[in-house]
């Protein structure tokens, strides 16, 4: 699955460019985190992709073929209409010209007006870790004299992104969002997708293996406590479920402030 780019059935045609893209150190960071707000885009039209930088081998859990079968089944639950794995060491994520250069050539080829990107402090390091590489990469695909290539040769232009948001994992002391994402509306595909990762979290139809133990995340607990979590940000918002992002570089500009404030909040 490194360096593949998966169409799910679409027809691959020559322009990649995405509306969003969405960067993840592990396979299910996305699903896990923000996989409600990436559902609705899709639902809303927006061409959404999805970008993990490890394979996951290190998971207490399953094995990285197994959760490449479960990243490409949550990717169709999700609707997504591309995923790609960089097949960065897992628990090495470091910001190298290397390691910057894979994330420059995706940022490239898919043109995103928006990039999702991990927590920019979270239990595990390697959370952090690649939204610095992803800050450094997103920063440095602007420059023209840095020269990538795609994989038949044809030489990339630069590209940077409009916008950059840091989803929230674990941790969340501290951060206040920018903004809260009403998912409501799509609360039930985005529980599917998550549970599309079956050796990572409870999952009734998953059965581990004697010598795979219980992780922080494969608990019934956790996803008590994930639902919990959506439904503390939802209601801050006037919402029953929602996802909250922090803005990267800002202030947001706004054009059109009524349209920016459509949604109806207690106050
Ligand atoms: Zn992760």
């Amino acid at each position: 699955m490194i360096g593949v780019c998966l169409y799910f059935g679409r027809k691959q045609d020559t322009q990649m460019k995405l509306d969003v893209l969405a960067f993840a150190a592990h396979p299910d960071d996305i699903e896990l985190s923000c996989g409600g707000t990436v559902c609705l885009l899709v639902k809303q039209g927006y061409r959404v992709g999805v970008v993990d930088f490890t394979r996951g081998e290190l998971g207490s859990r399953g094995t990285p073929e197994l959760r490449a079968l479960e990243a490409a089944e949550a990717s169709r639950v999700m609707g997504i209409h591309a995923r790609e794995n960089l097949g960065i060491p897992d628990g090495h994520i470091e910001n190298t010209p290397e390691n910057r250069r894979k994330v420059i050539e995706v940022l490239r080829r898919y043109r995103p007006h928006l990039v999702l990107v991990n927590a920019p402090k979270d239990r595990h390091p390697d959370h952090p870790n690649a939204a610095v590489l992803s800050l450094e990469a997103i920063f440095y695909a602007g420059l023209r004299k840095i020269a990538t290539h795609e994989k038949d040769g044809t030489e990339q232009a630069p590209w940077r992104p409009s916008h950059v948001l840091h989803y929230f994992q674990s941790v969340m002391e501290d951060m206040e969002p920018t903004l809260v994402v009403d998912v409501t509306e799509v609360w039930d595909q985005r529980v599917s997708a998550m549970q599309a990762f079956r050796s990572q979290f409870w999952s009734k139809s998953y059965n581990p293996a004697t010598d795979e133990p219980e992780t922080f995340i494969s608990s019934p607990a956790f996803m008590e406590w994930l639902e919990a979590r959506a439904r503390t940000f939802g209601y801050r918002i006037g919402a029953k479920y929602a996802e909250p992002f922090l803005y990267h570089n800002g202030p947001i500009g706004v054009k059109n402030l009524m349209e920016t404030l459509t949604a109806e909040k207690p106050y």
